[in-house]
């Protein structure tokens, strides 16, 4: 059975991954506390997406800029006039909804593309009303989702600033200097990883849509001429995913199974680039354990597109409560840097060495991708309630795990052995030392949080020098002398060997 969102968030809550923020005072919607384990699975979702995509690739570099930046870079973007939803007021009890998620709630129909005009049309036709008190609703009006604050000891309106509600612009502001010291040649990539945050009319569906999220993003800079030739188009040309293209929406066909040279072949994906990226970000979600049968990529339609982009695709998963969109890639063509660079004054095109001639990138594409929404992809798509265990087994995968070794002793009497290879794989792993409680009560824990493997201290280790490692997936146990300890927890965790083959198996 498919947990429903509701119960991911009583199940977070009761292991320690998430918590209402500011619970003891009621919780505050829209923002939530990672808790001691939480915070363990989002680093290391983080650490893994910064290793692909920034650490192992010549072509990216990293960032982290401020939140609070200079209000222009908001006006230049677009955002401080136009990143609005519609929203309608209740005329009784003040209520707020977000005009979209209202109709299509309500009325079961998409509302991509409606205009203003649209919805209060169908608000109005359909006597949609208000969802707390049944009065009616006013006029749509548009609600800009910055957060504003002020800089400074004096509120003026001068001293007016936001809180970035997206990762991109930063690294739009910053990309001449980054680009000139870390000597980057086209095409080529910045990314950065933080906060963002967006005073949503009406947060929802726990860790999906909150005001207060994290970013992972890269944009992705390519020459003018030559935005078709993609270096890296080999390495993903057959790989397979589900597909979804706005003429297949328009035409109300069910997603495919296609490869990527199949979506070019077909002219479904624009360009190489696109394709490249959108297969690029789906494999680093299946590469962790993610089950690529709940992904797919969907064309936005025309009339969904940003004021900004070319042609967008989202990775999107299903949830509990639908497929919903974990990243959006866009084709955002040199929108961004032409705005800051009117904006600004600043020449921000590079030089060509090739056409010795100065250019002004196009970003290709720009793999956005929610820390948070990732995270609960990976928590849905590993858990799992055992039946024959009787216990949930969280499936994660090792190198995400909050918890790599759980280490028990057999009996109180051991613990003082016990502890010793505790202190020695305390260095490397991320672990846990669990005195209480029968074997298999403990075990049962650590299948909970998702502890990949146990080790387990009894007697014999006294006479052999060797402990008991337990895989949590299949229960399968293998002897290995402590000496190799380290090194085959390493290989372990790394998902470097079988399980079966890493120590002696016992049956
Ligand atoms: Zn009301």
């Amino acid at each position: 059975m498919a947990l429903s969102i509701e119960e991911m968030a009583v199940f977070c809550k009761k292991k320690g991954f998430v918590y209402p923020s500011s619970e003891i005072y009621g919780g505050f919607s829209g923002f939530f506390d990672y808790g001691h384990l939480g915070v363990e699975l989002k680093n290391n979702i983080k650490a893994r997406w910064w290793k692909a995509f920034v650490q192992q690739r010549e072509d990216i570099v990293g960032i982290d800029g401020s939140i609070i930046t200079h209000p222009s870079v908001w006006k230049a973007s677009g955002h401080l006039d136009g990143f609005a939803d519609v929203m309608v007021e209740c005329r009784k009890c003040g209520s707020r909804f977000r005009a979209d998620q209202l109709i299509e709630d309500k009325l079961r129909i998409p509302t991509a593309g409606m205009t203003i005009g649209g919805m209060h049309a169908e608000i109005k036709e359909n006597k949609i009303k208000c969802q707390k008190c049944g009065s009616d609703l006013g006029e749509p009006k548009k609600f800009n989702l910055m957060f504003a604050t002020n800089v400074g000891p004096v509120q003026t309106s001068s001293s007016a600033a936001y809180l970035r509600p997206e990762t991109a612009q930063v690294i739009f502001a910053n990309f001449k200097l980054v680009q000139e010291n870390a000597r980057l040649k086209l095409p080529f990539g910045i990314a950065q990883i933080g906060k963002a945050f967006r005073n949503e009319i009406s947060p929802r569906d726990f860790l999906f849509r909150m005001r207060e999220f994290e970013q992972m993003e890269i944009e992705y800079f390519v020459h003018p001429e030559k935005q078709d030739e993609c270096i890296f188009i080999n390495e993903v040309l057959d790989y397979e995913l589900n597909v979804l293209s706005a003429d297949m929406q328009k035409n109300s066909k069910k997603m495919q199974k296609m490869k990527i040279k199949e979506c070019l072949n077909k002219k479904i994906i624009k360009t190489k680039w696109h394709a490249y990226w959108l297969a690029m970000a789906h494999k680093w979600f299946v590469e962790l354990g993610a089950n690529a049968e709940n992904f797919r990529i969907r064309q936005h339609v025309k009339d969904e597109l940003s004021h900004y982009a070319l042609d967008t695709w989202d990775l999107e998963y299903e949830f509990p409560f639908g497929w919903k969109e974990l990243q959006g890639l866009s084709n955002r063509t040199d929108f961004d840097l032409k705005q800051h660079m009117q904006h600004s004054k600043t020449d921000l095109s590079i030089f060509d060495e090739e056409s010795k001639k100065k250019i002004l990138p196009h970003v290709i594409c720009e793999p956005s991708q929610g820390v948070d929404r990732a995270f609960l992809v990976f928590m849905f798509d590993a858990y799992s309630y055992d039946k024959e265990r009787g216990n949930v087994v969280l499936r994660l995968h090792p190198k995400l795990a909050p918890v790599k070794v759980g280490i028990f002793s057999l009996v109180n009497k051991l613990d003082e052995e016990a502890r010793k290879v505790y202190d020695s794989l305390k260095k490397e792993f991320a672990c846990t030392f669990d005195r209480s409680g029968s074997i298999g009560r403990r075990y049962a824990r650590a299948d909970e949080i998702g502890i990949p493997y146990c080790v387990t201290i009894d007697f014999d280790t006294l006479k052999n020098k060797d402990v008991t490692i337990r895989d949590r997936d299949t229960t399968e146990q293998i002897r290995v002398k402590i000496d190799d300890l380290k090194k085959t927890m390493s290989k372990l965790t790394n998902s470097e060997i079988e399980f079966g083959k890493a120590g002696k198996s016992i049956k």
